[in-house]
């Protein structure tokens, strides 16, 4: 087969086989580390996507048996292995994890090559084909429903006084702007602004008002829409991945457990924040008109589970453990991260 189709359906294939252990294994260190930080959680859940664009650097096209002209198939048994491996001993000393097929004269192959010396290669062309037409298509799509959004993004300044200390500090440190839309019908943050939508603003006190804002900041803080963004990117371009929506679904969680969790930093009662949720969600008149940003509340959320993430988590006792869990993960990720997961 034509080695670009080869290397081609390689990318795409070995990319879904590569997400699905990455997830798996993410979820096994989380559980295993008994990480509760739901920033660390939500970084290390995003691993998986960055994986994707950096898996062009992992291949290793000098040691592909295709490129060789070796058939895997052919190779007797007991000269190919199956290679699981956690090892620390590469050019950029760094860890990483290995798991793929390796033949006795350390030439390496992939499921997928496996996949196209036993299929015909007309169908594997039709495969990367399909994927690359629905691609365009999406690509096309997005670009049409951005455009159009983005002429709705039209908001005023909110000339609001804060009262809580902390939080208007915080403001003034990262010089975020308070502003407010009738376009909207959800709280979010939009760049460097914390938008309200005229609509739900009237029906809310002073506290409440605090506590959005607490919770929104934090998005701006920690460049959550630039995450964001960057994911849904990811996402639309391998769109042929399964189970990645859900995937992202956990993401969201645990980022908005996140910024919900920071409001408590910023002195805010965890009952009021708990209650403007509710509150948000009911007033909203309909789901978010904007997907490209991360609304506050979900038309009619079920709010208990975002409660009892923010009323019962509790930050490890002793500084040490939590710095120690945040080594060990860190360990994890750059493994998984410069580790080769199905390739060759
Ligand atoms: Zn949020």
């Amino acid at each position: 087969m034509n080695t670009i189709l080869q290397i081609v359906f390689n990318f795409l294939f070995n990319s879904i086989l590569m997400f699905i252990t990455a997830c798996v294994l993410i979820e096994i260190f989380l559980f295993i580390l008994r990480i509760k930080n739901y920033r660390f959680r939500y970084f290390a859940r995003i691993v998986p996507f960055f994986k994707l664009l950096f898996d062009f650097y992992n291949y290793g096209f000098s040691n592909w048996a295709f490129k060789n002209e070796i058939d895997p198939q052919l190779f007797e048994k007991g000269k190919r292995m199956l290679v699981l491996l956690w090892g620390y001993a590469n050019e950029l000393f760094l860890p990483y994890m290995h798991f793929g097929f390796i033949l006795k004269n350390k030439k390496t192959f992939s499921f997928a090559d496996l996949i196209s010396q036993s299929v015909n290669s007309k169908i594997i062309f039709i495969f990367c084909l399909s994927v690359f037409i629905i691609l365009f298509y999406l690509i096309y799509q997005k670009i049409l429903y951005v455009k159009n959004q983005k002429s709705n993004l039209v908001f005023e300044d909110y000339n609001y006084k804060i009262q809580n200390q902390i939080l208007l500090n915080k403001i003034k440190k990262y010089k975020i702007k308070l502003k407010i839309s009738d376009k909207f019908t959800s709280p979010c943050s939009y760049k460097k602004a914390v938008i309200f939508p005229k609509t739900v603003v009237n029906d809310l006190d002073e506290l409440e008002i605090e506590a959005v804002i607490s919770h929104e900041i934090c998005h701006i803080i920690f460049k959550d829409g630039i995450t964001f963004k960057i994911i849904s990117i990811l996402s639309m371009f391998f769109w042929f991945i399964p189970g990645k929506n859900l995937w992202i679904k956990k993401i969201s969680n645990e980022r908005e457990y996140a910024c919900d969790f920071y409001s408590k930093k910023m002195n805010i009662d965890p009952v009021i924040f708990v209650n403007v949720l509710k509150k948000i969600s009911i007033l909203q008149t309909k789901n978010a008109d904007f997907t490209f940003l991360m609304p506050f509340t979900l038309k009619n959320e079920q709010i208990v589970k975002r409660a009892s993430a923010l009323l019962n988590y509790e930050p490890p006792k002793y500084i040490w453990t939590k710095f120690i869990k945040m080594v060990l993960l860190s360990f994890v990720i750059i493994s998984i991260i410069f580790g080769k997961l199905w390739i060759f």
